[in-house]
């Protein structure tokens, strides 16, 4: 069991919108216990959106969370950073309707939140424990979740790309895995697929800079990963962004095979739904959170 966290002092942060091409410029402010992670968009009349399933609006490209028809976009890198470092409370003050896309990976908003320090708070955190496996499978995709003692994410993608074709790997969470296995990796896409969006009027601000971009037959910027294995990685990563949405740390193996930000948030949604499948351990053993939580579907 271990006591909730949020950050020790505010961190400001501007990048660039991966869709929007726009400078955005973010604040990261220490908030309560058991406040969650909440964004505000200070630039429409400070509505908040909470990080929760029920936010979610669109899982095309990355996942866009919404209130009151205000949006936030490609919200995971920056969830996965904070579920990475077990930050459970915080303000996320944006001045636009993205999160800067950065380098593409998680590692500039590791890089802040470790520089500004983690201050514990006085309340422990509850925790989500899977008692029975729950599976969803959408054409030749699948992800599930079985019951393990820990979180621990085993993820396959296969692409027919001569750059690469299977790659798979199986992770233990914790801090220092996730700063040091996964935090780095980038996201990843196919310059037709760039070209594409940009079409579309999307993908304005994503450049060499901030993607792995890949040819029909290499990786376009200069052929070089940061890891070994940095697309699935990158997908895990994503995933435990995504993942996070639910509110509360999970115990259980995740396995997904050719999955990404629609399946993720499908589990998520069947988890909620399946009510007999998991418990919430709470230190104080408080049961009214679980009604919350199923009050989300
Ligand atoms: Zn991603």
């Amino acid at each position: 069991m271990r006591l909730q966290n949020t950050l020790k002092n505010e961190i400001f942060i501007s990048g660039q919108g991966l869709h929007t091409g726009r400078n955005i410029n973010m604040r990261l402010i220490p908030a309560p216990a058991e406040t969650g992670v909440v964004f505000i968009r200070t630039d429409k009349g400070s509505i908040r959106i909470k990080a929760a399933v029920s936010s979610v609006s669109d899982t095309t490209f990355a996942t866009t969370l919404a209130s009151e028809g205000v949006k936030i976009g490609t919200v995971e890198h920056l969830l996965a950073a904070f579920a990475g470092l077990n930050i459970d409370n915080v303000y996320v003050e944006l001045d636009g309707p993205e999160v800067p896309i950065m380098d593409g990976s998680s590692l500039s908003f590791v890089s802040a939140i470790m520089e500004a320090g983690i201050a514990k708070q006085a309340n422990a955190v509850s925790y989500i424990r899977i008692l029975e496996p729950i599976v969803v499978i959408e054409g030749s995709s699948q992800i599930a979740i079985t019951p393990y003692e820990g979180t621990r994410i085993t993820y396959r993608l296969f692409y027919t790309h001569p750059a690469f074709g299977e790659q798979k790997m199986s992770i233990d969470m914790s801090a220092m895995n996730f700063v040091n296995e996964l935090a780095p990796a980038r996201t990843f896409g196919f310059l037709r697929d760039l070209e594409m969006l940009k079409s579309r009027g999307l993908a304005r601000g994503g450049s060499l800079d901030n993607a792995i971009v890949l040819g029909e037959k290499e990786v376009i910027n200069g052929n070089k990963l940061r890891l070994k294995d940095e697309f699935v990685r990158h997908k895990i990563l994503d995933a435990v962004g995504d993942l996070s949405l639910i509110g509360l740390p999970v115990y259980g193996h995740i396995i997904a095979n050719k999955s990404g930000h629609t399946l993720h948030v499908k589990l998520l949604r069947k988890i909620l739904l399946f009510r007999d499948s998991w418990e919430i351990v709470s230190p104080s053993m408080v049961t009214s959170s679980a009604s919350e939580l199923a009050a989300q579907v």
